[in-house]
């Protein structure tokens, strides 16, 4: 079975191709500026070099075309025709409450996706049109929906409510939602391999650009660090995480800011970025701390503190932890930032290795053997558990 998963951006799209027989990846790529002068597409199949293409991309529905060009072509391609895709994975941010696990595409699933829009305006509306194109360009390709907020829909009450006035929970559904609930759903699945028993805690720290943690127990969230939106929690790249929210009138009222000003400056300005002055990658502000720069030293400190805090709450919320894991582009990569870390989690009878923490990228246990509570680093693919979960649905759909 082929199935081919899509992530739609706002001006991107980026697709994989899986053989489910063998879970390899059959080819990939990435197109970029969609509808914006100078549009690429970067595509890579196993044996050959990447290709890289200039070429003018006006909307999601000429991305799609470019896709399947570059999939059924005789030179690059590794098909011959979409009819050899058995279905297609979108992955999608928000689903608010209404999706708990990956579902086939049809109208009313769009037309609920379209209506949380306010809930993430860069994202959902762009994952719909990456299956409104879809439909257009290759129909009859079944297509299911796997989101992002689903994985988190386990959490009790007590974690999820907000001490705001009940009503506008009632009213608009505020609450807590978190993100990245596909890549520790990920993660945590492995972690529960690893340890051989699925009666675990663990706590799960998908540390990149965007950041986030979850508590999980026995395979369900109990916590997560972000919350209505993707800014909350952890320092992240521009993103500030929480903060006291009196700031927000306080600030705005100070610089005369609007509130859509306000949003820009937390969600694109602060974070490493604001805190460093430096820039929201972090290894350049780990390069530049290490040149002596203290506000890049500040950033990666208040990163590192507020890491360890939420660490800490969900090893008190989940009464006790099994093993801790680090993935996404940080927590896989950074050894710095995962020495800083570990450093503190010794109350939790974690016991870390310097030396096997001296990697980057691959599947390892960092705790030295004997560790109460293991920590791991396992890499996250998010894309191959939408395959799986599509290939799921599509066969039970068949019996
Ligand atoms: P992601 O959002 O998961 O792609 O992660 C992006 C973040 O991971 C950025 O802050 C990068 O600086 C960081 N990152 C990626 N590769 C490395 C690496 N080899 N060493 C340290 N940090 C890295």
């Amino acid at each position: 079975m082929n199935i081919l998963v899509l992530n739609s951006g706002s001006s991107s799209l980026k697709y994989q191709l899986f053989d489910m027989n063998t879970e390899q990846v059959m080819a990939s790529g990435y197109i970029e500026k969609i509808g914006i002068p100078g549009s690429t597409i970067t595509h890579k199949r196993p044996g050959i070099d990447k290709i890289f293409l200039e070429q003018d991309i006006a909307d999601h529905g000429v991305a799609i075309e470019t896709m399947v060009a570059a999939l059924t072509s005789p030179e690059h391609g590794v098909i011959q025709s979409m009819k050899e895709i058995d279905a297609v994975g979108h992955r999608v941010v928000h689903g608010g409450t209404a999706f708990i696990k990956a579902c086939l595409i049809d109208e009313q699933a769009i037309n609920t996706l379209e209506s949380l829009t306010e809930m993430a305006p860069l994202h959902n509306p762009a994952a719909v049109k990456g299956m409104r194109a879809c439909q257009e360009k290759i129909p009859g390709v079944p297509m299911t929906v796997v989101v992002d907020t689903a994985f988190h829909q386990t959490m009790p009450r007590s974690s999820y409510m907000y001490g705001l006035p009940y009503e506008y929970y009632e009213k608009y559904q505020i609450r807590r939602y978190g993100c990245h609930g596909t890549s520790h759903r990920f993660v945590a699945q492995r972690c529960a391999e690893l340890l051989g028993r699925q009666d675990c805690k663990i706590i799960t720290c998908h540390l990149g650009n965007g950041s986030s943690l979850a508590a999980i127990k026995n395979g369900e969230v109990q916590d997560t660090s972000m919350g209505f939106t993707p800014l909350a929690g952890v320092v992240m790249g521009t993103r500030t995480g929480d903060f006291d929210p009196s700031l927000v009138p306080y600030i705005m009222e100070k610089e005369n800011l609007t509130p859509a000003q306000m949003s820009d400056l937390i969600n694109k300005k602060s974070g490493l970025l604001g805190l460093s002055g430096v820039g929201s990658d972090l290894r350049d502000v780990v390069e530049a701390a290490k040149n002596g720069n203290d506000r890049a030293k500040m950033a990666l400190e208040v990163f590192v503190t507020t890491v360890v805090r939420f660490i800490g709450a969900y090893a008190a919320e989940l009464n006790g932890v099994d093993a801790i894991v680090f993935t996404a582009g940080i927590g896989e990569n950074s050894v710095p930032m995962r020495r800083a870390i570990c450093q503190h989690l010794s109350y939790l009878g974690a016991d870390f290795d310097e030396e096997a923490n001296e990697c980057a990228g691959e599947e390892k246990e960092i705790s030295k053997p004997g560790s109460k509570t293991k920590i791991y680093i396992i890499p996250t693919n998010e894309e191959l558990l939408i395959a799986r979960d599509t290939k799921e649905l599509v066969e039970s759909l068949k019996k």
